[in-house]
């Protein structure tokens, strides 16, 4: 999606001006990110739970490309946060590796493919939410269905709404009035899908079975820093196993699924969703970080009092407007990927980090 069209009728000299005052108010970390564009950074996530070791590879290979792909769209092709985290989580939602939008299109191998989990009623229901941290906007969707990408749709409403949050029929009369391709219910439903869906037929027993025991399921999620110092996040899933027709997760809650301020920095989220709306997880990490904690001591800090308080698990990719970024989980595994000063790091178990050059 393009960002919005430059305001006509102004000549190109009172808009070199208006840059210029522009500089002028920025403050000295503004211009050097400006100064150097391979500064820009982006962390991916593809959901904090026990990620089976058939499923540890193409999860690994989801998140690795998509920040790859995202942070060429910072360095090299001029893009803005909001387009780098819009361009990775589309990247995993079309990856059926992971818990939100379509299913695989280009994954490995059909047997591994995951996509979108299924209501009690064996239905996909998504939740996106996109926010930029210039403005504090957002746009958020729950319960939309038939849509390959909601979080191009968190956009949309986003952008060319007055609203922040569209739900259910209308976040779809809106995607079918954008003219956004409609999927057809069976094209979203993987066989891991339904055959997860059947062995928790009750969401009570999926609750317990797959969040007690520290799991919870494999959301998407992005933040970004561009060459401007603007940050970005974005959030998409298909929420959890059995849940009831209807549920809204955290994922596009403000606050909650994510949150980006430039003023601070940037979080996606992930895990037990009924648990991160109780602590607002987001905003208790940046909260964190506003009191001088790095990001990894924030995320530490608000997982640790997430399941101390609540009892809830779950993980969180962060960056701060200086460029420090953080990735952690209190589940089993999250796969995660940043691409930051020229390298890739990478992980999935706590505390795991790999780092290579990039090319
Ligand atoms: N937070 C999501 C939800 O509860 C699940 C996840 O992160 O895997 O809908």
């Amino acid at each position: 999606m393009q960002a919005p069209p430059k305001e006509s009728g102004r000549d190109e000299k009172s808009q070199a001006a208006e840059k210029m005052n522009d500089d002028d108010d920025d403050d000295d970390e503004t211009r050097r990110r400006r100064r150097n564009p391979g500064l820009a950074v982006v962390v991916v996530h593809g959901g904090a739970w026990a990620i089976p070791d058939d499923l540890a590879e193409a999860s690994m290979a989801g998140v690795k490309g998509a920040a790859v792909r995202a942070h060429e769209l910072l360095s090299r092709g001029g893009g803005s946060a909001l387009d780098a985290v819009e361009v990775a989580v589309k990247a995993l939602e079309d990856d059926a590796a992971f818990d939100a939008g379509l299913r695989c299109r280009h994954s490995p191998s059909l047997a591994l493919c995951h996509g979108s989990v299924l209501t009690e009623a064996g239905e996909v229901e998504m939740d996106a939410l996109m926010m930029d941290g210039r403005t504090l906007r957002l746009g958020s969707v729950s319960c939309v269905q038939g849509v390959a990408n909601p979080v191009s749709l968190a956009r949309a409403v986003m952008e060319k709404t007055e609203h922040a949050m569209l739900t259910a029929a209308g976040a779809a009369r809106f995607a079918e009035a954008l003219g956004v391709a409609r999927v057809p219910q069976r094209e979203l439903v993987t066989e891991a899908a339904r055959s997860e869906w059947e062995r928790y037929r009750r969401y009570r027993h999926a609750v317990r079975a797959l969040f007690s025991s520290e799991r919870v399921h494999d959301t998407v999620g992005a933040v970004a820093l561009d060459a401007r110092g603007d940050v970005a996040c974005a959030t998409s899933t298909g929420g959890i196993t059995n849940k009831m027709p209807g549920r809204v997760g955290d994922s596009p809650i403000v606050g909650c699924g994510g949150y980006a301020d430039n003023a601070v920095g940037a979080v996606s989220t992930t895990g037990h969703g009924e648990s991160i709306m109780k602590v607002t997880l987001a905003r208790l990490i940046l909260f964190h970080m506003e009191a001088g904690k790095s990001p990894d001591e924030a995320t530490t800090l608000a997982l640790s009092h997430m399941r101390d308080r609540v009892g809830g698990h779950g993980g969180a990719v962060v960056l701060g407007r200086d460029g420090r970024w953080g990735a952690r989980c209190s589940t089993e595994r999250m796969a995660w990927a940043a691409v930051a000063a020229g390298s890739l790091y990478y992980g999935l178990q706590p505390g795991e980090v790999h780092i290579e050059p990039l090319q």
